[in-house]
């Protein structure tokens, strides 16, 4: 057995989390303040769920602003910014995915009193000036992305081709309330797509660098938990227990993340959605299997003690585990329709090497490692397809 030493660590969290079906309502005991910004999108709206919320909190002067891109670009954050810079908002809330919750938790910065230039802080490292961002609740309506606890937002910009991370402890939700309810209209794709992130997200947690006990006693709940529900719900959506499962799963890898972030499957996943317009979990889950046997193949012991806890008595087992739900899911399949061939998958190497996601992975990942990876990535898809 490896005997891998406890080191120092520090575990933060602030957001006061409410769980359950039903918990929406608690939007009433939560929300105290009168002006409120609600952001979603056009498809929650349509849905009704946005008057759901807003049904909740009568009295109170609501702004909604549902035109959330599914990949938040830096200009529409911008221009949100400037047509609300005259009103006052007390709070904001975030009903949707991962792109709503994070807009949600960017707008409540740029919102604040304080001037702040979002493309110069993400584009020329300029400092954050001290802020005070404004209250955020985040509803999420997906499970997957971990957004309502943590302190990260994806921002993109389209017309440069990048993709950046805006991270600062400030960016936290004040409340997040999961309500399994609300995923219950989520259509299969999304349910695919986000459910590949979590257990990513989980597994990514623990062999990051800054892997600590909190987050794994998070990760090691919510992987087996993602594993053993989302095959069973693409095939059940309507099921309110499996819904709650896969929230519970989704809210673990959040709370991992959380400290630790991600790691290199992440980081390979981001030039897949800019360049193909692969969905993020897809993108993620494309590489996940030959990223667990890159880090077998460098520290075996390692990984032998990080899945024992999860439920697999071998790397190997889990593989096949997540290669089998790729394959059903019909993962292997809607990546084989986007991804064009695969010396242009392998052509994205560099730029999927970005510096704060990949040297978080434990061991490091050179150039031809990724070109590996990218290369066996597409050989399992392939043989999988056959
Ligand atoms: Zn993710």
């Amino acid at each position: 057995m490896l005997n891998i030493n406890i080191s120092p660590y520090q575990y933060e969290n602030s957001t006061r989390i409410i769980f359950g079906v039903g918990t929406l309502n608690e939007v009433t005991n939560v929300v105290p303040w009168k002006n409120i910004l609600i952001v979603t999108t056009s498809g929650t709206t349509k849905r009704g769920t946005t008057n759901q919320l807003t049904s909740l909190l009568p009295n109170k002067n609501i702004t909604v602003y549902d035109i959330v891109d599914p990949e938040p670009q830096i200009v529409d954050l911008e221009q949100a910014a400037n047509q609300f810079e005259k009103q006052h908002f007390d709070c904001v809330i975030g009903l949707g995915g991962g792109s709503t919750i994070d807009t949600a938790k960017i707008l409540s910065c740029l919102l604040s009193e304080t001037t702040f230039h979002l493309r110069s802080h993400l584009t020329k490292n300029e400092t954050l000036p001290e802020l005070q961002p404004i209250p955020v609740i985040a509803i999420p309506t997906t499970a997957g992305t971990g957004a309502e606890v943590t302190p990260f937002a994806t921002v993109w910009d389209r017309p440069s081709g990048k993709k950046h991370s805006f991270a600062t402890s400030l960016l936290n939700p004040n409340v997040a309330i999961l309500d399994p309810a609300l995923s219950l209209s989520v259509s299969r794709d999304v349910t695919l797509t986000t459910g590949l992130d979590a257990f990513c997200q989980g597994l990514e947690s623990l062999w990051s660098r800054q892997r600590n006990p909190v987050a794994t006693a998070f990760a090691n709940q919510s992987v087996p938990l993602a594993l053993s529900t989302l095959p069973k719900l693409l095939n059940d959506l309507k099921n309110q227990d499996l819904r709650s499962r896969m929230l519970q799963s989704s809210l673990f890898a959040g709370l991992a993340i959380s400290s630790t972030r991600t790691t290199l499957s992440h980081s390979i996943s981001y030039p897949l959605t800019l360049r193909f317009g692969v969905p993020h979990g897809l993108a993620c889950a494309f590489t996940i299997v030959p990223v667990l046997q890159f880090n077998a193949s460098r520290d075996p012991d390692r990984l032998q003690w990080l899945v024992e806890p999860i439920g697999f008595n071998s790397h190997e087992t889990l593989g096949d585990t997540i290669k089998n739900i790729l394959a059903i899911s019909n993962t292997y399949s809607n990546l084989n329709n986007l991804i064009g061939s695969k010396e242009a998958v392998i052509a994205l190497a560099s730029e999927a090497l970005t510096p704060a996601r990949a040297d978080n992975n434990f061991t490091n990942a050179s150039l031809e490692d990724v070109e590996h990876i990218l290369s066996e990535s597409w050989d399992q898809m392939t043989a999988s397809l056959s």
